[in-house]
C-alpha cells in the first residue's frame, strides 16, 4: 500500500525547507511573504521602489518551525520501500547555511528530538526489521563517501577510491560495514565525521564544498521461500549551491567552484530528465550521477529536499534553488 501511494505520486518529490532566523538574527525582515503546505511565495525586491513576488509550488513546504519529527513523518514511507526492495536517493539541496546538514544529521548538538533523517531512518529500518522478524531475516549494512572535486574518498577508511570497475567507478569500492543497531551507525557515522574533518583543517570548511553520501544496503530474505530482495537508500548531503563570483576567486577555488557547478547541474539534468520520462537520461556527466546511476530512475524513487534561508541578502541564492527545485519537479 505504501508503494502504491508513494507511485500515485510519481517517483520523484521535491520538499522545501524554510529555516528559522539564527539566534542573533532575531527582527530582521523576511524574504518569504507567504507559505503554506505545498507552495511558497518570496519578495524579490526591486531597486525601483515595487517589490515583486515570485511563487513556486512543491510536494510539501516545511516552515521554520517545523520539527525534524514533522519532516521525517513525511520521509517515512519511503524508508519502508527499501525493506520492499526498492532503491531510494533522498538529497540536501541548498547554499551554506540553508540548513542541509540540519535535515540530514541534525544541529550540532544532537538530542533524540534533534536529529535528522539519517538516524531516523535507520532506527526505522532497525525497528520495521524487527517488526517483520517473523517472516523475513533482514541484513543492514553502511557505506559513507565524499565526492571532492570529483574525486571520491571512502570515509570509513579515509582513503581515495580508484576509478576500477569497469564502469568507472562503483560503490562496491568503498568499505561495506554490516551493522544491526543504531548505535552501530552513530560510531560509524562520527568516525566518517572525523574522517572528514581531517582534511577539512587544511583547506577550512571543505565540507560545505563537498558531496557527501551514506549509503544502506538492505538485503532480506522471506523464511518461508527464502526469496532474497534487496534496496538501498543514499542520503546525501550536497554541496553548498551558492555561486561564487568568478572575478574574485582564483586557483583551487575556482576549481572547487566548477566542479560543483558542474556535479550540481548534472544531477539536475538527470532527474529533469528523469521527470520528463526522457528516453536519454545523461548520468555520465558527473561522478555523483554515476554512482547513483542505479537508484536513480527506474523503479527508484528521488526525494530532494531543498533548503531556504528566510534573509532578503539571500533571495539572489534564494532564487536559484527554487528554480532548481521547479526544474526537477514534477508537481
Ligand atoms: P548547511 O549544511 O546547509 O550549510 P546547516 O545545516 O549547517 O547548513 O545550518 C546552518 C545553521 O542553521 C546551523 O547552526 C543549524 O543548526 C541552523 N539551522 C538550520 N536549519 C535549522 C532549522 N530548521 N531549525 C533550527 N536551526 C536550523
Ligand atoms: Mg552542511
Amino acid at each position: 500500500l505504501y508503494n502504491q501511494v508513494q507511485d500515485l505520486k510519481g517517483s520523484i518529490r521535491v520538499y522545501c525547507r524554510v529555516r528559522p532566523f539564527l539566534p542573533g538574527q532575531a527582527n530582521r525582515v523576511n524574504a518569504v511573504d507567504h507559505m503554506d503546505e505545498g507552495s511558497i511565495t518570496i519578495i524579490t525586491p526591486s531597486k525601483y521602489g515595487k517589490d515583486g513576488r515570485k511563487s513556486f509550488t512543491f510536494n510539501r513546504v516545511f516552515g521554520p518551525y517545523v520539527t525534524q519529527e514533522e519532516v521525517f513523518a513525511d520521509t517515512q514511507p519511503l524508508i519502508r520501500s527499501v525493506l520492499d526492495g526498492y532503491n531510494v536517493c533522498i538529497f540536501a539541496y541548498g547554499q551554506t547555511g540553508s540548513g542541509k546538514t540540519h535535515t540530514m544529521t541534525g544541529p550540532k548538538e544532537l538530542t533524540p528530538e534533534s536529529v535528522g533523517v539519517n538516524y531516523r531512518a535507520l532506527g526505522d529500518l532497525f525497528f520495521i526489521s524487527e517488526q517483520r522478524k517473523d517472516s523475513f531475516s533482514y541484513e543492514v549494512s553502511v557505506q559513507m563517501i565524499e565526492i571532492y572535486n570529483e574525486q571520491v574518498r571512502d570515509l570509513l577508511a579515509a582513503d581515495e577510491i580508484r576509478n576500477s570497475s569497469q564502469k568507472g567507478l562503483n560503490v562496491p569500492d568503498a568499505n561495506v560495514v554490516p551493522v544491526s543497531s543504531t548505535s552501530d551507525v552513530i560510531n560509524l557515522m562520527n568516525l566518517g565525521q572525523k574522517n572528514r574533518a581531517v582534511s577539512s583543517t587544511a583547506m577550512n570548511d571543505r565540507s560545505s564544498r563537498s558531496h557527501s553520501c551514506l549509503t544502506v544496503h538492505v538485503q532480506g530474505r522471506e523464511l518461508a521461500s527464502g526469496t532474497i530482495i534487496r534496496g538501498c537508500m543514499h542520503l546525501v548531503d550536497l554541496a553548498g549551491s551558492e555561486r561564487v563570483d568568478k572575478s574574485e576567486v582564483v586557483g583551487d577555488r575556482l576549481k572547487e567552484a566548477q566542479h560543483i557547478n558542474k556535479s550540481l547541474s548534472a544531477l539536475g539534468d538527470v532527474i529533469s530528465s528523469l521527470s520528463q520520462k526522457n528516453s536519454h537520461v545523461p548520468y555520465r556527466n558527473s561522478k555523483l550521477t554515476q554512482l547513483l546511476q542505479d537508484s536513480l530512475g527506474g523503479q527508484a524513487k528521488t526525494l530532494m529536499f531543498i533548503h531556504i534561508s528566510p534573509e532578503p541578502d539571500a533571495v539572489g541564492e534564494t532564487l536559484s534553488t527554487l528554480k532548481f527545485a521547479e526544474r526537477v519537479s514534477t508537481v
